[in-house]
């Protein structure tokens, strides 16, 4: 019998356990969804808030959605027949979310209050001890990270902010105490977050300059309320809302042609961008600032209907200049214009590339990954797992983000291949795989060799797919398909096998 497929009985006060999952989002729940349905309840998961649904928790701010159609942003294997809308919104997702934890009965596993601040491996019993702050420690034989990157707020060091008298916020911390109405607001930024709260804020605030650094492309959003039908169809005929799903996701792949393949092809993309731009902005001169010069796809590629038209407004400015320096009340620009404001909203996304260095993971030989991650570039095989840390899996890891089609996707393959690594162990009697670094490096090459034809790397712009020396440590270059198929069986030639020295000792420290 598979050693992880003890009961869950005794999860309550289990700090050793057979898996410790970090994080509750997309990736963590996804992860304890599919060990529950594989029987296995042998694991623990630890969450740092008070609820599970990481970034659709975290992230309230007006008008925040997703721009991945909802059939497809969600799990194969829990469809919601009742979205409201094709894209929907924040709440609603976190909603969902919560309603998956309770239909799998995950919250049992759950230790909320307990921040994840790194693991230590032991090569005699080849089990990882995890640390917490706010939960004592736990030991465990595997350890799965959905942390994800975009959660760690990213704010500029502007010139002169210690100054600023007026209340200032990040979009992912929105402090819904703070009235806007009829203050004089500015927001820096336009990427993905702010486009969608630009427009929610802007009938309500007195002024709004919007500091732009470089312009996104943006296609309309065909979003729409489902209707009643389309919800009893997809209740009473399943299949209905699947074949849906299928064909999204066959839409979005195929873009993955201009992303990866030949960037020349964004161009049956960006033409209705320019055409949405030229139609929403008739102003020539607000239209050239907002008219992107690289292509299109190597930044993420945005929706939106409401933008341009709040941009539009008579109490709503576009600034293209730098911004030099924050004073009392106002922001100034290089130009020496200078904005009166009393709140400041950054819009200015997250700490991508170093996300996951505040952790401290030891591996065989005392292997530091921050270090090796900080000073060679994060390398991991299919993004899931690192030579040197055994029985270590990320979710989402280097490499798998995606500009073109629904991670969620990619969530699901790693979640089974982790439970195919699992099996392996079980099957092999052995305790622990470490993926060889020969494979690591070999994966490694292809997909940069893959990245380097990709229009995130040839596209003319500055993105933070990229990390500071310009290497592209985030997106997955090339089809969802492929991945799939990549991740559909585990090589064990690539992996060294591992049995303990020393049987497991179960530990009983406390909280
Ligand atoms: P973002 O896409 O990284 O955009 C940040 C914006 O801030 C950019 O316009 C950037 O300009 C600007 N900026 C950054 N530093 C600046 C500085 N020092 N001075 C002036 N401007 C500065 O961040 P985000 O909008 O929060 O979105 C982050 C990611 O979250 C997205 O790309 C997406 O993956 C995800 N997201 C997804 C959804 C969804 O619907 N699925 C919704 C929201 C967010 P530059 O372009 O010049 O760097």
């Amino acid at each position: 019998m598979c050693p992880l497929r003890r009961r869950d009985k005794s999860i309550d006060d289990n700090r050793d356990t057979g898996i410790v999952i970090i994080g509750t989002g997309f990736s963590g729940l996804g992860m304890a969804i599919q060990l529950k349905r594989s029987g296995i309840h042998d694991f623990v998961i630890l969450e740092k808030a008070d609820d599970v649904g990481g970034t659709w928790r975290d992230n309230t701010y007006p008008g925040c959605a997703c721009d991945i159609r909802s059939n497809l942003y969600s799990f194969s294997y829990a469809q919601n027949p009742d979205w409201s809308r094709r894209y929907a919104g924040s709440k609603e997702i976190w909603d969902y979310l919560r309603g998956c934890a309770d239909k799998y009965g995950i919250r049992r596993h759950v230790r909320f209050g307990a921040e994840f601040t790194g693991a230590t491996f032991d090569e005699e019993t080849l089990r990882w001890t995890v640390h917490t702050v706010g939960a004592g420690s736990y030991t465990a034989r595997a350890v799965v990270a959905g942390v994800g990157v975009l959660h760690i707020p990213s704010i500029p060091e502007l010139p002169g902010i210690e100054r600023f008298e007026g209340r200032r916020f990040h979009s992912a911390e929105w402090d819904h105490g703070h009235d806007l109405t009829g203050r004089k607001v500015a927001v820096i930024g336009t990427g993905a977050s702010a486009i969608q709260f630009v427009p929610r804020i802007a009938e309500r605030v007195g002024s709004l300059t919007v500091f732009q650094r470089t312009p996104p492309w943006i296609l309309p959003k065909p979003d729409r309320e489902t209707s009643r039908w389309e919800r009893l169809m997809y209740r009473v005929v399943p299949f209905t809302q699947r074949l849906r799903r299928v064909a999204r996701f066959l839409i979005y792949d195929a873009r993955a042609l201009g992303f990866a393949i030949n960037p020349k092809l964004m161009k049956v993309l960006s033409k209705p961008a320019a055409r949405h731009l030229e139609h929403q902005v008739p102003d020539p001169q607000l239209r050239a600032k907002l008219t992107p010069t690289y292509t299109m796809g190597c930044k993420r590629v945005l929706i939106s209907n409401d933008f341009y038209p709040a941009l539009a407004r008579p109490n709503v400015e576009l600034v293209t200049d730098a911004i030099a320096e924050v004073r009392e009340h106002s922001i100034v620009t290089a130009a020496g214009d200078e904005h009166e404001v009393d709140t400041i909203i950054y819009g200015t996304g997250f700490h991508v590339s170093d996300a996951l260095y505040h952790l401290a993971i030891t591996g065989r030989d005392g292997r530091d990954l921050t270090e090796e991650w900080r000073t060679r570039g994060a390398r991991t095989y299919l993004g899931i797992t690192v030579s040197g840390f055994p029985n270590l899996f990320f979710l989402l890891g280097p490499n798998t983000g995606l500009g073109h089609n629904s991670v969620v996707l990619m969530i699901e393959a790693q979640t089974r291949y982790v439970l195919r690594c699992l099996a392996a162990l079980a099957r092999r009697d052995v305790d622990a795989i470490d993926v060889r670094s020969v494979a690591q490096n070999r994966f490694d090459r292809e997909i940069h060799a893959k990245l380097r034809k990709g229009v995130w790397n040839v596209g003319g712009c500055r993105s933070w797919y990229l990390d500071p020396e310009g290497v592209n440590r985030t997106v997955w270059p090339g089809f969802v398909w492929q991945y799939l198929r990549r991740t559909n069986k585990v090589i064990l030639d690539d992996y060294e096998l591992l049995k303990a020295k020393r049987p497991r000792v179960a530990a009983r420290s406390g909280a």
